[in-house]
């Protein structure tokens, strides 16, 4: 019989690292999510009324009803004994009417035909009137700890940006969705307490110590925060060096990109055996990417009828950054770089010596944010991504010992 695939295997498959995925996740998650007040509770109810609320709905509209509605139905049961009337005044504002219907419906059901206990798992809770798929899924992991994926819309374009899946319509490109979301979600250690939770009386599961329920706010929580539906803040993505997209995914909408030319330096040394790159550290103060190092930026002037050894297109967010990396050696460390600079008449203009000195000078970053690192070492260097995209094509990266032209 066929062994059926572990979770990691499935992520492997896919190319993502599970565990480092999640460690990245959960350490961004603990340092940025937002506080909102159905993150303070472990009572199943009240995150019930949370995850019903927020279907299709604004956080901020949700924060405003949420406290008072449980002000009015502080347990299940006082939903339950409430008259639909009063139930839909207190949702009032919220949109979608038809929701504090289900609610008021399933809680009266739960009361009645389950002596006020709410059931513990996902396969339980769908049960129920108007909980499907995504809110049991939330309710159970969140809750009580099951270890089930929850796929919102948030989650998909999450997953299907870091595959590069396309996003097609389909049950089966759902499906496989579905089960990189969940070869993602930590071990479970399954349902945190099995005891099902009378209403209101809020010590029920955990919060503490909930690796699914965790995972999965954290996984909507990067959706709603930084993979964006139309800008993904790419830049600031916990994930981002696990993702294969970073914004260019080929099917899911994009905001208008916009274009910006910029240059850089690549200037290599021999020192001893030892091949070094000049590379400049960004602001600690910057806005993006403090204190990471890159090839210094060039003044686009100084470049000006210039042919660049390399051309490359970095996207972040919605702008398409046009780089041209001009190399401070008539000879470049790759193969690649040579035919570039040595281009004939009419194409460029070839770097001489003077230029090669107006190059260096022309980088306007102070000295002290100048380093000589030994190309051995950059592997273990924050980079910017452009960064590291250009001295890996170049090989810079690959091959450390760099024959450079005496
Ligand atoms: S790198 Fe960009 S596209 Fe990829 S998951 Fe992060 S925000 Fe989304």
């Amino acid at each position: 019989m066929k062994r059926s695939e572990s979770g990691d295997e499935v992520a492997a498959r896919n190319e993502i690292n599970p565990a480092a995925f999640r460690r990245r996740l959960l350490a961004w998650y603990r340092g940025n999510a937002r506080a909102l007040p159905w993150r303070e509770t472990s009572d199943p109810y009240k995150i019930w009324v949370a995850e019903v609320m927020l279907q299709q709905t604004r956080v901020a509209a949700v924060t405003e009803h949420y406290n008072e509605f449980l002000r009015r139905f502080p347990t299940l049961v006082s939903l339950a004994l409430a008259s639909e009337l009063e139930v839909l005044v207190a949702w009032s504002g919220l949109g979608y009417y038809s929701r504090a219907r289900l609610l008021h419906r399933a809680a009266q059901f739960i009361v009645t035909e389950r002596r006020g206990s709410l059931p513990a798992s996902a396969a339980e809770l769908r049960t129920l009137p108007g909980i499907g798929e995504y809110t049991a899924a939330a309710i159970a992991s969140i809750a009580f700890g099951e270890g089930v994926a929850v796929v919102d819309g948030n989650v998909e374009r999450v997953v299907l940006r870091l595959t590069g899946r396309s996003s097609e319509n389909t049950a089966a490109a759902r499906g496989l969705v579905r089960a990189q979301a969940q070869a993602l979600l930590p071990q479970a250690r399954g349902t945190v307490s099995r005891r099902e939770v009378q209403s209101g009386g809020g010590a029920g599961a955990q919060h503490c110590d909930n690796p699914a329920g965790e995972h999965n706010q954290a996984m909507m929580e990067l959706g709603a925060m930084v993979c964006l539906p139309r800008a993904p803040r790419c830049s600031e993505c916990p994930v981002n060096s696990l993702c294969r997209t970073r914004g260019e995914h080929p099917t899911l909408p994009r905001a208008a990109q916009r274009s910006q030319p910029v240059a850089c330096l690549l200037d290599l040394r021999k020192r001893g055996p030892a091949t070094e790159v000049l590379l400049e550290r960004r602001s600690a103060d910057a806005r993006v990417m403090p204190a990471m190092y890159e090839l210094p930026p060039l003044p686009l002037e100084a470049v000006e009828g210039l042919e660049p050894a390399l051309r490359i297109r970095h996207a972040i967010t919605n702008t398409n950054y046009y780089m041209q990396v001009f190399s401070s050696r008539r000879t470049a460390p790759a193969a690649s770089l040579a035919p570039a600079i040595s281009a004939g008449p009419g194409r460029a203009v070839k770097q001489t010596g003077a230029t090669v000195r107006a190059l260096r000078s022309a980088v306007p970053a102070e000295s002290r944010e100048l380093h000589w690192t030994r190309t051995t070492r950059l592997a273990g260097l924050p980079l910017t991504g452009l960064t590291r995209k250009i001295l890996q094509r170049l090989k810079v990266m690959e091959n450390p010992r760099i024959a450079l032209p005496e």
